[in-house]
C-alpha cells in the first residue's frame, strides 16, 4: 500500500509500504477513506522534533475490512472513527473517562493512519461505527471528530465551558477553532477567539465567537480583561502549547477559573510564582477523545455541527509533501487527504 514517510525535517515522500495484518486478535483492519495532517506533524517536520524514516498520521476513517477472531462490536463493512489513541475503553481509567491515558493505549502515530490501510489496535475500544455509510460531506466532520474536534471539545469540558461563561480560546488552528464550536455546543454565553488572520476570525464566528481579539501576549491578556469587566474570562482554552500561548491563557482566566490546555507542550515552564498567585484550575493533556466519539458521531450524522469546515485544503493522499508545505506556510489551516 501507499503510506506517507517522513525520511527527515521536511522531506515527506509517499512511497510503498507493507499491507497492514491482524497481530492481536483485537485488531481490525480498515482501508482508510481519509486522513489528515495535523499541527502536531508540523513539530518533526520543522526539526523541532527528531525524525528518522518516520510513518506519519494519527487521524482517520474508513471502512472496516478485516477483524480479529476476539473483535466484537466492529464488523467487516462498517464505515469507523477512531481516536488518535487506540483504548481498550474497559481498564478502570477508560471507564473513568481518561482514554488517552488506557493502560493498554497504543498512539495510532506510531502505525501511520496517512496511508491506504491501517490497523486499529484494541477495536472494540477504539472504533466507534457510524450508523451507515456517509454522505461524501459527512466524511471531513466525521474526520475532524478522530482528533481536532474531539481534542476542542475536551478543551471546552477541561475549562468547565457552559451557560452563563465566557470562554476565551488561545489559539486560530483547527483545535483552537473547534474549541469555539464546542464552547458554543456546551451553551457557554459568550466566546472570545484569540486571532489575527481575517479567514479564521470569519470560521470562528460562524462557530460562535461573539468577539475577537487580536493582540496577544500581555496585550491580549489586557484586551480579556477589559472585555470581562477586569476580571479574565471564567473558561479559557490553551491551544497551541508554547510558553507565552500558555502564560497568556493563564493570565487571561479569573480568579476560580477553570483553563484546558490541550496544545502539545513544547519547552514550556510554568513560573511557580505565576500559577500561586492565579488561583486558577488548570486540566490538560492528550484529549481523551473516545470518551466524547460517540455523541460527536450523532450531532455530525444529525447534521448539528460542521466541524468539517477547518478543511481548506483536499489533495489526493499522492500530494501529502504540497499538504504538509501548504501547513507549514500557513497557506492552510488543516489539509485533509483523500485515499
Ligand atoms: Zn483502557
Amino acid at each position: 500500500m501507499r503510506g506517507v514517510i517522513l525520511h527527515a525535517p521536511g522531506d515527506v515522500r509517499v512511497e510503498e509500504r507493507d499491507d497492514p495484518t491482524i497481530i492481536e486478535p483485537t485488531d481490525a483492519i480498515i482501508r482508510v477513506t481519509a486522513t489528515c495532517i495535523c499541527g502536531s506533524d508540523l513539530w518533526p517536520y520543522r526539526g523541532v522534533e527528531d525524525v528518522h524514516d518516520a510513518v506519519m498520521g494519527h487521524e482517520y476513517v474508513g471502512v472496516v475490512e478485516e477483524i480479529g477472531a476476539d473483535v466484537r462490536t466492529v464488523k467487516v463493512g462498517d464505515f469507523v472513527v477512531g481516536s488518535f489513541w487506540a483504548s481498550d475503553n474497559t481498564c478502570e481509567i477508560c471507564r473513568s473517562g481518561y482514554q488517552a491515558y488506557c493502560v493498554h493505549r497504543v498512539l495510532m502515530g506510531t502505525l501511520g493512519t496517512q496511508s491506504e490501510r491501517a490497523r486499529i489496535p484494541l477495536a472494540d475500544g477504539t472504533l466507534v461505527a457510524t450508523p451507515g455509510m456517509p454522505d461524501d460531506d459527512l466524511v471531513p466532520s466525521l474526520l475532524a471528530a478522530s482528533d481536532v474536534l474531539g481534542t476542542g471539545w475536551f478543551a471546552a469540558v477541561a475549562a468547565e465551558a457552559g451557560p452563563g461563561k465566557t470562554v476565551a480560546v488561545v489559539g486560530d488552528g483547527a483545535v483552537g477553532l473547534l474549541g469555539v464550536l464546542a464552547a458554543k455546543q456546551l451553551g457557554a454565553e459568550r466566546i472570545i477567539a484569540m486571532s489575527r488572520h481575517a479567514d479564521r476570525q470569519a470560521l470562528a464566528r460562524r462557530f460562535g465567537a461573539t468577539d475577537i481579539v487580536e493582540e496577544r501576549g500581555a496585550a491580549g491578556v489586557a484586551r480579556i480583561k477589559e472585555l470581562t469587566g477586569g476580571l479574565g474570562a471564567h473558561s479559557v482554552i490553551e491551544a497551541v502549547g508554547t510558553q507565552e500561548s500558555m502564560m497568556q491563557a493563564v493570565h487571561s482566566t479569573r480568579p476560580g477559573g477553570h483553563m484546558g490546555f490541550v496544545g502539545v507542550s513544547h519547552d514550556v515552564a510554568l513560573p511557580g510564582d505565576d500559577m500561586f498567585m492565579a488561583g486558577i484550575h488548570l486540566h490538560g493533556g492528550p484529549a481523551p477523545v473516545r470518551r466524547f466519539l460517540p455523541e460527536l458521531v450523532r450531532l455530525i450524522w444529525d447534521r448539528e455541527i460542521d466541524p468539517g469546515q477547518v478543511f481548506d485544503l483536499t489533495l489526493p493522499l499522492d500530494q501529502a509533501a504540497e499538504g504538509y508545505r501548504a501547513m507549514d506556510e500557513r497557506r492552510a489551516t488543516k489539509v485533509l487527504l483523500t485515499v
